[in-house]
Parts: structure tokens; sequence; C-alpha cells
């Protein structure tokens, strides 16, 4: 079983989406309940949806002129970020979950799913024009931190995106960062980009399990040798905030990174505990407990098979 921390903390505020999400939901099951529900798993609220734009144009355009060794220019970053935010609200308005036997791998860039289009009218003009502004304002934040660009020229290797993976407390915890910034004689950093309205308050906890798992991840082929990474203590861990336009350099000490395995150890632990050593086919979703929150439901994606199932 994978565990993530987001779907640790799906577990926490529902067992039965975690159950949706992580264990029935399937793109390749013969099951259309199962396709339905992977469909439904890539509903995004607009305020995620302009996060994950501002993440594809970093990914897409920004690293790539810093992997060339230059700095990105403003121009060419806001016309990629348009184009990829006018092609996937047109897919989002369209609604792809209305063609549910077209693989999501084959829309490419162009693939949005959006809650409000399946669960209501969708987007109003005002939440597209303030999503748009906030994806040209976290892009201009960025690009103006040259003291970040210029030591990220610095590094040797620059991976967007990429999964680490290992095993422990008995299911594969797997982090993907961001960045991760690795340096020719001296510690790798990894950075997380976060797109909020305000600052949040685990940023250190996701910092703290990126770190762990590039300390105890197999490494990438393309992951150069890197004798200082032994332990996550070394690691540099930024937080940017590109919105209120913040960066935090998290300094972790033994005790947080206990904390963080700790809490990693147990939510694996409710999680294999809910399980329970069952096949898929030994599930139900009655099987685990719907949220003990209020207004949880009316923004889950999945209440549409949920309340399905409990007709
Ligand atoms: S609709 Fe409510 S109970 Fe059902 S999965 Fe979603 S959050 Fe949980």
């Amino acid at each position: 079983m994978k565990w993530s921390l987001s779907s640790a903390k799906t577990f926490r505020k529902c067992q039965r989406q975690w159950y949706f999400r992580n264990v029935f939901a399937s793109p390749t099951a013969k099951d259309p309940e199962r396709r339905a529900a992977f469909l439904l798993g890539k509903l995004q609220s607009v305020a995620s949806w302009r996060g994950s734009v501002v993440d594809e144009v970093i990914s897409g355009t920004i690293v790539g002129s810093l992997k060339s060794r230059q700095l990105p220019e403003r121009q060419e970053a806001i016309a990629f970020a348009r184009k990829i935010f006018d092609m996937q609200l047109a897919t989002a308005k369209k609604n792809p979950l209305r063609e549910p036997d077209m693989p999501v791998a084959s829309w490419g860039r162009s693939y949005a799913a959006l809650f409000s289009v399946e669960y209501g009218d969708g987007p109003t003009a005002e939440e597209i024009e303030t999503a748009w502004r906030e994806v040209v304002a976290a892009i201009e934040n960025l690009l103006r931190h040259r003291g970040l660009l210029n030591r990220l020229l610095g590094a040797k290797s620059l991976f967007a995106q990429r999964p680490l993976q290992y095993q422990a407390y008995g299911v594969t915890v797997v982090g993907v960062p961001d960045l991760i910034a690795f340096y020719e004689n001296e510690a790798p950093a990894i950075i997380d980009w976060k797109a909020h309205a305000v600052g949040s308050s685990d940023a250190w906890l996701q910092l703290a399990i990126y770190a762990g798992a590039l300390v105890k991840c197999t490494p990438h082929k393309d992951f150069p040798e890197n004798p200082s990474l032994r332990e996550s203590a070394d690691i540099r861990l930024l937080e940017v905030q590109l919105l209120i336009d913040r960066i935090r350099n998290h300094e972790l000490d033994d005790e947080d990174r206990a904390a963080a395995e700790d809490y990693i150890a147990d939510s694996a632990s409710t999680m294999l505990t809910a399980i329970d050593g069952r096949k898929l086919a030994d599930m139900s979703p009655d099987d685990f407990s719907s949220s003990p929150f209020d207004g949880v439901c009316a923004d889950c994606s999945f209440k549409r098979i949920c309340w399905e199932t409990n007709a």
C-alpha cells in the first residue's frame, strides 16, 4: 500500500473518501465504477487547479531555463502559463468526466477537471479572472527572487516533481518534492512551491517527509552521486510562498524529524488496520467510516458514488 502525506490527510478527513481515492479508484480496471472513481479523484477546486497551473509553468519552463543555465524570462513564462491556463480551462468546461473512456494521459497537458463543473454550474467569470491574476502574481513573485534563482542556477542538477519512495512501517512511503537541487560540494536542497493565499502550518512536516524520502529512497539512475546525502539533517528545506511572496528556510531538529517519523508510522498503522489484510473484492465503502466533520461531504469529489452506495 502506498502512503503519502496527502493520503494521510484524506484518511483523517474521511476514511471512506480515502478508500475511494486510494484503494478503489483505478484508471485501468474493467469495473466502470472504479474508473469513475479515478476520474472523480481528478476533480479540483479552482484554487487547487490554479496552483497546479503554476507548478506546471515552473517545472515546464522556469526549471527548464535554469537547467540550461539561463535566468527564466518573464514573457516566456507568462505566455506558457496563458497557453496552459486556456487549454485546461477549455477542457474543464467541457468536463472530461463526460468522456470516461478517454484515458487521462491522452489529453496531455490540456487535462483539467473542475469540481464546480461536475457538481455545479462551473467557475464564474470572476473566479477565472482571479485565478489568472494569481497565476501571474505567483510567477512574477518567483522571478523576482533573483537570489533563489541564482542559487538554483549554481546547482549541479535539478529535478522537478520527481517521485521518491521507500518501504517502511508496512507501506511504501511516497513523496514528490516540487524541486530537488543537487550541488557539487554541498548538501542538496528541497523546495516546495506554495500558491496559497495564506501560509500553511504544516510545510515543515511535508519537507521533513521529503528529506527522509530523499535519504532513504532507491536513487533514480540520473541522480548524481552525492556523498553528503547521508543525513536528512544536511538537506536544506525551503518553502516558497508564491502568493504571499515569502521564502521560509525550515531548519529541523532531531525532535522534528522524530515527530515526522511518528506521524508516518501512526498514520500507516491506522490505514493498515482499516484494510485489515483484505483484498479489494472483500471490502466495501461501508467498511470505512464517513467523515466526522461538518462540511466535508459538500466539497467531496466522491459524493456521487458515496451517496449512491449508501442510497
Ligand atoms: S461524501 Fe462524505 S462520507 Fe462520502 S466519501 Fe465524501 S466525505 Fe466521505
